[in-house]
């Protein structure tokens, strides 16, 4: 039988890497001896509080556009203000702007020219299921969504689960040339994908699952016969439109199960998108804390959308955004490069329980064991040593302990915006995140503590 700690007061913990120097959960020396500072690294007691606004923040989140709106709604009640794409640049003070689902904010509190840049990166987009442009299917008496696979899904984790709705929808408006975004969200059980059982498909277990994307990914949505124009109906209908008034959508499913902490102790949280949703969160809460002292630096946030596919796009971390932004509201080309650094905050892979053989057995990556410092000689990651050495002075500060993630040689490495980042302000760049298991899942999985420590570590470095 399991003991059940009460909710909000900590559980008695025998070996955990926050207060434990010797528990070996930690990847260096220099990871161990933070770790020993780790009497004030939890900001909110267990971190469960911050925990817990991660899951309302996933929530609010479906899709990039709704990332981008919950973002703002949160910088507007922190007194930011938005400023438009092509607005005359405004005077100095707390300021946001948004392009579909990107979003640039910073805190300028008229800083002399020589004050260095300190950024926060991330990603609002994760792999998912995409509606087509014409999706109506029908399949042996099914009704059936058609879908594209947006970024590395694990298929399989999409099997079995109720399926909500979310995205933009583009409908008339009046006889304006362009015409008028409205974000939509269903969050009823509106589809499901079977998978087929086991006595229909032998061997599976034994020679592993494979599906194929075309046919048997389509969400099953009713019975009956193929219906053209069921889905168009359906936008107009959440649009609040006729459905001639329907231009044109970007939409994509998504688990309608709440985000929970999980564990007789609430150690984990479980939650979809947490890649890369849970450094979007920490970085806003991050800058709007920054935003309440006036630091050493100017403090930025940069979340992009489309990392997932290759971030060549105009709202992607290659795309001018962010450059253009620091050129026109911030004056990058004054800026010091000594002192200014982009941390490129994205999903760091945790060892696994019965995988631990796919990490370098020198660099064991836990969950709730700290922020995680991604290093790749080859540069799939920007993190270099004068880098690491700025974040490891403010995580001492903060008392937060740290990790460090490196691939094995036998294993491919993944990037992030880092690298792109980098190249294209040529500011130095740190690779690091929050360490989680089955990542790019319908449902991902990390620790509860780590959310904490990474808004501490990002707080740190935005204010000092
Ligand atoms: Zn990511």
């Amino acid at each position: 039988m399991v003991v059940v700690s009460t909710p909000d007061v900590p559980a008695e913990v025998s070996h955990d890497p926050w207060t434990d120097q010797n528990s070996g959960m930690a990847g260096s020396p220099q990871d161990r001896s933070s770790a020993q500072r780790s009497g004030d690294i939890d900001r909110n007691g267990s971190g469960r509080e911050t925990a817990r606004d991660l899951c309302a923040y996933v929530d609010a989140s479906p899709s990039p556009y709704h990332a981008v709106a919950e973002t703002a709604r949160r910088l507007i009640s922190a007194g930011f203000t938005e400023v438009d794409l092509d607005a005359p640049v405004p005077p100095p003070g707390r300021h946001f702007l948004r392009s579909g689902g990107a979003l640039i904010a910073w805190v300028d509190d008229e800083q002399p020219a020589n004050v260095p840049l300190r950024i926060v990166g991330a990603h609002t987009d994760s792999p998912n299921l995409r509606v087509k442009p014409r999706p109506d299917r029908g399949d042996h008496g099914f009704q059936r969504v058609g879908v594209e696979v947006y970024g590395g899904v694990l298929l399989n984790s999409w099997l079995d689960r109720e399926l909500g709705l979310s995205g933009r929808v583009v409908v008339r408006d009046g006889g304006a040339l362009a015409g008028r975004t409205v974000l939509v969200r269903d969050d009823r059980p509106l589809a499901r994908i079977p998978q087929l059982a086991v006595h229909l498909d032998p061997g599976v277990n034994e020679k592993g699952l494979v599906l194929d994307p075309q046919d048997d990914l389509a969400p099953v949505t009713g019975l009956g016969d193929q219906d053209s124009g069921a889905f168009q109906r359906s936008m107009a209908t959440l649009a609040g439109v006729d459905v001639d008034d329907v231009l044109a959508w970007d939409i994509m499913f998504h688990d309608v199960a709440p985000s929970c902490l999980t564990g007789p102790d609430e150690e984990f949280v479980s939650a979809p998108r947490l890649d890369d949703l849970l450094s979007c969160h920490a970085g806003t809460e991050a800058l709007i804390e920054a935003a309440e002292g006036k630091g050493p630096c100017l403090p930025v946030l940069a979340l992009f959308d489309h990392e997932e596919v290759g971030s060549e796009t105009a709202t992607g971390a290659a795309g001018p955004l962010l450059h253009r932004t620091l050129r026109r509201h911030l004056g990058l080309s004054d800026r010091p490069l000594e002192g200014s650094l982009v941390l490129s905050v994205d999903g760091a892979h945790g060892t696994h329980p019965s995988r631990g053989h796919r990490h370098d057995p020198e660099h064991p990556v836990r969950l709730n064991g700290g922020p995680v410092l991604k290093a790749n000689a080859r540069a799939r990651y920007a993190t270099d040593a004068p880098g690491v050495a700025l974040v490891r002075l403010a995580a001492e500060r903060a008392g937060v302990p740290l990790q460090t993630f490196v691939s094995r040689n036998d294993m491919p490495c993944g990037s992030t915006i880092g690298p792109i980042t980098a190249a294209r302000t040529g500011l130095r760049t740190v690779d690091l995140g929050v360490a989680q298991l089955a990542m790019h899942s319908a449902r991902e999985f990390c620790g509860s503590r780590d959310p904490a420590a990474l808004h501490g570590l990002l707080s740190e470095l935005l204010s000092s």
